[in-house]
């Protein structure tokens, strides 16, 4: 009887675990993929895309090919739960998916749980595709706006950060008129980063006229204001929630092992630690062996062991361990065609770091459009 390899999500590492399967499909393995959308972003490109600077085609894969290329099925739904015990995947069209092996690969959620009124007030980066559409429409208002819109960008984070700029450039560039603050309830900019880093974003901010609210949490959003802890209040026309990553409810309610904050905990070999007929890869997991921040480099890197485990797992051939690199080159954008790179202790900035992550952003975009 054929085995039932079922992939929850198209995350990073999802379609590496698709481009290779097109180039050898494992005999006797039914493969299918649960994605609610056909066309999945690849995050480093996206500030880009806000800025104008690369096209929606450029920064998305298109998972229909790829599961064409690689003779797998494509269920148009989201996963809502699991029954672990018969070993089905529940979706949110109501249909049910029997396997043997499972993959989890479906990222993370805006961490607003915390945040009153943040699930009905502001638009959150997750879904991607709701986000984008409602930046189109940011864009056009700021454009007949008859005053300048008051928009603030929650997280000061580097997709905060990124984000707020790109965006900002944009608008600037188009002649709209919009007012940007960036809050975030650390005292400073980018803590993942070491301080020369965190003062070029700074000093660009302050360029840029865009206003810092950081140091207190927002605890409570709705119609036109967001409140902080301290009291405070701020008004706004829009709020974008680009807070940290926070975890999906669904694999804790179904009865994974998860950390602290929700994320499945898996071993070295990427599978589950309570189940192990399930994998689970990117911002999702929690690597307990060798934690790491939650990025899109470690769901990438995660690509290669993922499908050689699977593969094994088949086979029913042992697993093999797999090691995370022990930190990850940030490539950082102003939004003026410059970047800053980040590497543990060190930075550069330039014109030519932007032109650099290019390089290996459409790299590695081309690697899915090959099949
Ligand atoms: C604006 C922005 C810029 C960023 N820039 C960078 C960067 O330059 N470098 C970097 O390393 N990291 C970056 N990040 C972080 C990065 O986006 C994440 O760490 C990365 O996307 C995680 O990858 P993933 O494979 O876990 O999931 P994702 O890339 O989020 O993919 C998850 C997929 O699963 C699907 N899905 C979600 N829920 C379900 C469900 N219930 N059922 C089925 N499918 C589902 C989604 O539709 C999506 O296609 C950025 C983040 C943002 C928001």
């Amino acid at each position: 009887m054929s085995r039932r390899l079922l992939l929850v999500g198209g995350g990073h590492s999802h379609i590496e675990v698709l481009r290779r399967w097109a180039l050898a499909p494992e005999p006797g393995t039914t493969l299918t993929l649960i994605s609610p959308e056909r066309h999945t972003a690849y995050s480093g490109m996206l500030p880009g895309h806000i800025g104008g600077d690369y096209s929606h085609a450029e920064c998305h894969i298109d998972l229909d090919a790829l599961c064409d290329a690689a003779g797998a099925t494509r269920i148009e739904a989201a996963v809502t739960g699991l029954d672990l015990a018969a070993r089905r995947a529940l979706a949110s069209d109501g249909s049910a998916h029997g396997y043997d092996w499972l993959a989890i690969n479906v990222g993370s959620v805006p961490a607003t749980t915390n945040i009153a009124g943040s699930d009905r007030h502001g638009v959150a980066v997750r879904p991607v595709a709701n986000f984008l559409a409602h930046w189109e429409e940011l864009r056009a208002a700021a454009l007949s706006a008859p005053r300048a819109l008051e928009l603030v960008v929650v997280g000061n984070g580097t997709a905060g950060v990124e984000v707020v700029l790109a965006m900002q450039q944009r608008i600037a560039g188009e002649g709209g008129r919009a007012h940007f603050t960036l809050a975030g309830d650390g005292p400073e900019l980018l803590p993942a980063h070491p301080a020369a880093v965190r003062r070029r974003f700074e000093q660009r901010l302050k360029d840029c006229g865009i206003r810092l609210r950081l140091g207190q949490p927002v605890t409570r959003a709705s119609a036109g204001l967001l409140q902080f802890a301290d009291g405070g209040g701020l008004a706004f026309d829009e709020v974008l929630w680009l807070t940290g990553a926070g975890a999906p409810a669904w694999p804790r309610a179904s009865g994974l092992d998860c950390d602290e904050r929700g994320f499945i905990r898996i071993d070295a070999t990427l599978r589950s630690l309570s189940h192990p007929d399930v994998f689970a890869t990117g911002d999702v997991a929690s690597m307990i062996h060798a934690p790491r921040p939650k990025s899109g480099v470690y769901a990438v890197r995660q690509g290669p062991p993922l499908h050689d485990n699977l593969r094994c797992a088949l086979r029913n051939e042992p697993l093999r361990e797999y090691q995370p690199q022990r930190r990850a080159l940030a490539l950082i954008g102003t939004g003026d065609g410059a970047a800053v790179a980040s590497y543990g202790p060190l930075s550069w900035e330039g014109a030519w770091v932007w032109r650099w992550k290019t390089r290996i952003d459409r790299r590695f975009m081309a690697r899915y459009r090959e099949n």
